[in-house]
């Protein structure tokens, strides 16, 4: 069901969609895009490149939130296949986004040495914004992080990245469990995922695999309740998924 997505055929469109962004493009230093732009601008941003292009819209489609959620799976069928491509993670690549960056996504994953988001779905430089912590922990801090990934490159998806047997879900759930307290700013990290264990708790199966799936859960509703990305989600010009990474497999499931 997924279509072929050439490395070449994404960089094309991240060029084109640069073009379109450098009139409003000034930085953090400048007020949001999105809440300061006029709104026919910002209408021509978010609508990607096709609204920018004339005559190459047959051959590379506009970034939509389900095209890149199609990228983003056709290559992590890679990275399961062991069939990586490596795409764009050339010296030409490195070159071309030096003086400017348009990823595809933005990725808010946990810190698990084992699940790199560029690795897990076969992109390469300039292609992700990704925000790690612990068992993707949020605060305003991460949150604020997110807003300006998507703000400031208009990336069509957020996905949050949970995984299997995450070291800091069990961290969380054996300490609540037992009753006990975490010590310095691990507290913070056993604070921000007593939600999720509440949620879990009674629930049928693994308790971590559940807690696991409650943060994933909580953590995309977070997101979809910002108020800066909200109205984008309910136009239909970015969305915010929750997905699975598997360990044992490498297979990452857009479950949420
Ligand atoms: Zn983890």
């Amino acid at each position: 069901m997924s279509e072929p997505v050439e490395p070449s055929q994404v960089s094309r469109a991240a060029r084109t969609r640069r073009s379109v962004l450098v009139a409003g493009a000034t930085g953090l230093a400048a007020a949001p895009l999105w809440a300061a732009a006029p709104a026919a601008a910002v209408g021509a941003r978010a609508a990607g490149p096709a609204a920018a292009r004339s005559g190459d819209a047959a051959d590379s489609p506009p970034l939509t939130p389900d095209r890149v959620l199609r990228i983003l799976e056709d290559g992590n069928r890679r990275w399961v296949a062991g069939r990586l491509r490596h795409p764009n993670q050339t010296v030409a690549r490195r070159e071309e986004v030096a003086a400017g960056q348009h990823p595809l996504a933005t990725v808010f994953s946990c810190i698990d040495s084992r699940v790199p988001p560029e690795i897990v779905f076969d992109r390469g430089v300039g292609d992700l914004f990704v925000v790690r912590t612990a068992a993707q922990t949020n605060d305003g801090l991460v949150q604020g992080a997110v807003e300006y990934g998507v703000q400031e490159s208009l990336t069509p998806l957020l996905v949050v990245l949970g995984h299997q047997r995450c070291g800091a879900v069990v961290f969380a759930v054996e300490t609540l469990n037992a009753g006990q307290e975490a010590p310095a700013h691990l507290k913070d990290v056993l604070d921000a995922l007593r939600p999720a264990y509440e949620a879990a708790k009674g629930l049928p199966g693994d308790q971590v695999e559940n807690t696991i799936r409650a943060q994933i859960r909580l953590t995309v509703h977070q997101l979809e309740h910002d108020a800066l990305l909200e109205p984008f989600e309910r136009e239909g010009r970015a969305r915010v998924v929750g997905a699975y990474y598997s360990l044992d497999t490498g297979a990452v499931d857009f479950c949420f």
